[in-house]
């Protein structure tokens, strides 16, 4: 059998290395040449749960976290962790670190523009008798291919700093997400992302970043303040309905695995990775892909259940960073939830308890 993998990212490397680690033959495809950028804010949030999957992470260079401080309107909260919270990377260097342990494993890589099987034309049943079968690592697609998507902007600056506290400011002008400044070696990542339709998210990402220069939270060059990231990216914000289309099975953004609360998909791009390279090595059928996924992520990737009501979120989140400056034990669940160390997760679920807990 011959499977062959679109998208050489998270999703797409963890699948080629568990296939080829089990001796089938995987061809990776992937239109960039590596190593290559990827926007994105680069951290693994609870890094101890990525080496408890995915051991061979801990070999990647990165910074841990151990601080946070949110703010929200008017109230600001400070955490921080012996555990470290979260390990910040650079994309380019974890994607290619993933794409090696590939290709050491006995992947092919093949540097092309792939389309995989249309929907409706093949399945992924008669192409298994085929001897052929597809694995749809691509990335997000376009926004109507998802229930729910945010808008982001996100840019690595490059800083004498990299390591001190994580800064994530939820409602900023009123959007409904949060901008985040995440220090790395030798750069400050800064970003928002918000949930669609979000209009001025550019004025939102420039005002954030001249907040931070002028509040001195951050040190970047002036003239780097010019390098503004242009283009907006959209990332899916609830999975698709069915995590098989056609002849192919999707992992990571492409089937929509993304935390809506906080943006996270790179361990749930690994982990469906993993399980999309264990049903094809195991001959499992497809619901099977369908429950694992289901059931590992299904409290992470809950939706919000705000509508769009951004007003009330914003008044829950200032609520509780008000609270989380007021009780620790609030607050450790509170920034336990954002970086998933604890037994709870921000999930839809957790916020409305929220809203009852803060008496809205
Ligand atoms: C601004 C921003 C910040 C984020 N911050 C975080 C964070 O801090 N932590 C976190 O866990 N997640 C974060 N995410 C989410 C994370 O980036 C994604 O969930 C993750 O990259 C998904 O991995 P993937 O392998 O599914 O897709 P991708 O990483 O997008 O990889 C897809 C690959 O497919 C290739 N490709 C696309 N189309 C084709 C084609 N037709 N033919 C061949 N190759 C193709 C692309 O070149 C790419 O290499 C962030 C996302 C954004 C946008």
């Amino acid at each position: 059998m011959k499977v062959t993998v679109i998208g050489a990212g998270p999703a797409g490397s963890t699948a080629a290395l568990f296939l080829a680690e089990a001796g089938v033959e995987t061809e990776l495809v992937d239109k960039c040449r590596f190593p290559r950028h990827k926007p994105c804010a680069g951290g693994l949030f609870n890094p101890l749960l990525y080496y408890r999957d995915f051991p061979y992470l801990e070999d990647v260079e990165g910074v841990y976290i151990h601080e946070v401080r949110f703010r929200c309107g008017r109230h600001a909260a400070a955490y921080s962790s012996k555990k470290p919270l979260m390990k910040t990377l650079l994309r380019s260097d974890l994607d290619h670190f993933l794409l090696k342990k590939a290709l050491q494993a006995g992947a092919r890589f093949s540097l092309a523009e792939a389309s995989p099987p249309e929907s409706g034309t093949r399945s992924l049943h008669a192409n298994r008798r085929e001897g052929e079968v597809f694995i749809d690592a691509a990335g997000a697609r376009r926004a109507q291919d998802y229930p729910r998507c945010g808008i982001c902007l996100v840019h690595d600056f490059k800083t004498d700093e990299g390591t001190g506290a994580a800064q994530v400011h939820y409602g900023f002008m009123g959007i409904m997400g949060y901008c985040w400044l995440y220090p790395k070696r030798g750069y400050a990542n800064i970003g928002v992302g918000a949930y669609m339709p979000q209009k001025n998210v550019r004025e939102v990402y420039r005002t954030y970043v001249e907040y931070l220069f002028s509040e001195g939270l951050v040190s970047i060059a002036k003239k780097d303040l010019r390098n503004m990231p242009h283009r907006a990216k959209i990332l899916p914000f609830a999975p698709r309905a069915h995590f098989v289309s056609g002849g192919s099975l999707l992992a990571g953004d492409s089937a929509g695995f993304v935390n809506p609360s906080t943006g996270e998909g790179i361990y749930f791009a690994m982990l469906s990775g993993k399980f999309a390279a264990k049903t094809v090595i195991e001959k499992r059928p497809l619901a099977w892909y369908e429950a694992q996924c289901r059931r590992a992520f299904k409290t992470h990737l809950a939706p919000l259940r705000f509508g769009n009501n951004r007003a009330l979120l914003n008044r829950v989140l200032e609520r509780a960073v008000g609270m989380s400056a007021q009780d620790e034990r609030f607050k450790k669940m509170f920034a336990e939830n954002f970086f998933r160390l604890g037994s709870h997760n921000l999930s839809g679920r957790f916020l409305r308890n929220l809203v009852s807990r803060v008496g809205l």
